[in-house]
């Protein structure tokens, strides 16, 4: 099987080949049971599309408005080597000699199934119960969600960290379609190497082909070929022809995989506190929005279990500068700020695990819609996002006034996180909806209705509270001073 001329991707139509996703007007859908390896698909896809196509800005905007034809997709194949896109080789690097490989289930490489006994490295939120063997095609899906997120304590001891960090937070461009998704994450060579900063003799050849050597990998030697693609691990995944059902896919196969090897290697990225200290520099992930700090920059991360996405919307859109540090958009949203694609209506999608430690807490998949003319409407995916940080200070503000009844801290406090929790959850999919008016409605309008939206909600949880609480006077009445702050409108 080779990934670039093979039906290997898995749809609810059967398995297709990337030349069908890309030249057919037949409208895909991915199938993969776990949102996280629907995730890692979409952006595997777009990877391999990057590298097989080359765009250049131009290109991928014709691309965009006329999609690719059958023709360009085999002239573009025949200038490539296609040998590194063969299944037993693809992201796969031989075995240093005199080295042991560590084995294991390839239900650790499906993140959220709870797995292994290290308190490190457990998933915990996943229903499905059993996914322990999955076809020859998965394979790689698996594999290259792992070396894009793994964070080494995932392993434990023989774990190492990928190049753009552990739980970093992926913002994909969604189009109207499977093959405008793929298309609109595709990444423009020349508007990245503008952006990317890399040294003129930076690596292109896979790390498969020519894995990383030294103590620390330099961000700027690292191609973007290289990088769409980088490993954290020489791996082996042991094929066997025995047929399955694979529990990723769904699809039937006449082959199937239960079990990989692996071995980590020895240098470090800057993704790492060992590569940051070595001035590795972080690579210039076009998924991955970051955070520019005194110290070196980092992936943005998922922070805690409670953590929604809705609140950040705002940075991974037009990026955000405090005094501690900048959040700068992925590279793939500012390819798309810029205003060279096409003005179909698109979305944004938000994914991602959220990690602590090696364990997984939780993951992000969230879908916004966005302006159709991104750059010139910005301001009203802005104003959205600003009226619930509003409601929610708001809402802390008049929380705060029970602190000062002589009650214990941890219990008032107790209270108050949880009413916390519950706004902040229940304004993502208020944040959601009302931004699906993005278009249809004018500022002034979407403020009103996000106003009006995000303030009930507030209230409703707040008066909530006052009624579980009439009972008890302090508090009763440190509420009722608190429901005064609430109450104090401002529209
Ligand atoms: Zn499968």
């Amino acid at each position: 099987m080779n990934l670039l001329k093979d039906p290997f991707i898995s749809t609810t139509q059967g398995k297709v080949s990337l030349k069908t996703l890309l030249t057919s007007d037949d409208d895909f859908q991915l199938q993969y049971y776990f949102d996280e390896i629907q995730l890692a698909m979409l952006q595997l896809l777009a990877s391999l599309t990057t590298v097989i196509l080359r765009p250049s800005l131009t290109d991928l905007r014709s691309f965009l408005a006329n999609g690719v034809t059958k023709q360009q997709y085999d002239i573009a194949l025949a200038a490539i080597d296609d040998q590194w896109f063969e299944a037993d080789c693809f992201m796969q690097s031989q075995k240093p000699a005199n080295t042991k490989f560590a084995e294991g289930p390839i239900t650790k490489l499906i993140s959220g199934i709870e797995c292994g006994g290290s308190q490190d490295a457990l998933g915990l939120f996943s229903e499905v119960k059993h996914a322990d063997v999955v076809c020859s095609d998965c394979v790689h899906v698996l594999n290259y969600n792992l070396h894009m997120n793994i964070k080494g304590e995932c392993f434990g001891p023989t774990g190492a960290t990928g190049i753009r960090g552990g739980g970093a937070i992926s913002t994909l461009v969604s189009g109207k379609s499977l093959k405008n998704t793929i298309l609109a994450n595709t990444i423009a060579l020349d508007y990245f190497h503008k952006s990317a900063h890399l040294d003129n003799d930076a690596e292109n050849r896979f790390m498969w082909e020519l894995p990383p050597s030294g103590d620390f990998y330099l961000a700027q030697k690292i191609g973007l070929a290289r990088g769409l693609f980088a490993l954290a691990y020489h791996i082996d995944f042991k094929v066997v022809d025995l047929p399955c059902e694979c529990d990723v896919c769904g699809h039937p196969s006449s082959q199937s995989v239960s079990t990989f090897s692996r071995v980590k290697y020895t240098g470090s990225y800057g993704s790492t506190k060992n590569g940051r200290e070595g001035s590795a520099g972080w690579w210039l992930h076009p998924y991955t929005p970051r955070s520019v700090k005194e110290d070196g920059t980092y992936a943005v991360c998922a922070r805690d279990q409670h953590w929604q996405s809705w609140q950040e919307l705002a940075s991974y859109v037009i990026g955000k500068e405090t005094d501690k540090a900048s959040v700068k958009p992925a590279f793939i949203v500012r390819q798309y700020t810029d205003g060279f694609l096409s003005p179909d209506a698109i979305n944004l999608l938000i994914g991602g695990n959220i990690a602590k430690k090696g364990s997984i807490m939780g993951r992000v998949y969230d879908l916004y819609s966005m302006p159709s003319t991104l750059p010139k409407n910005l301001e009203r995916v802005t104003l959205v996002i600003d009226v619930g940080l509003e409601q929610k200070e708001r809402l802390s503000t008049a929380f705060n006034k029970i602190f000062g009844i002589g009650y214990d801290k941890n219990f008032v406090g107790g209270i108050k996180e949880q009413a916390m929790y519950r706004f902040v959850a229940n304004a993502q999919q208020i944040v959601q909806k009302i931004l699906l008016d993005v278009d249809r409605k004018e500022a002034r309008l979407l403020r009103k209705d996000a106003t009006h939206q995000l303030q009930r909600e507030a209230r409703t949880i707040f008066t909530e509270i006052q009624r579980k609480y009439q009972h008890d006077l302090p508090l009763f009445k440190a509420l009722v001073k608190g429901e005064a702050v609430l109450l104090k409108s401002n529209t």
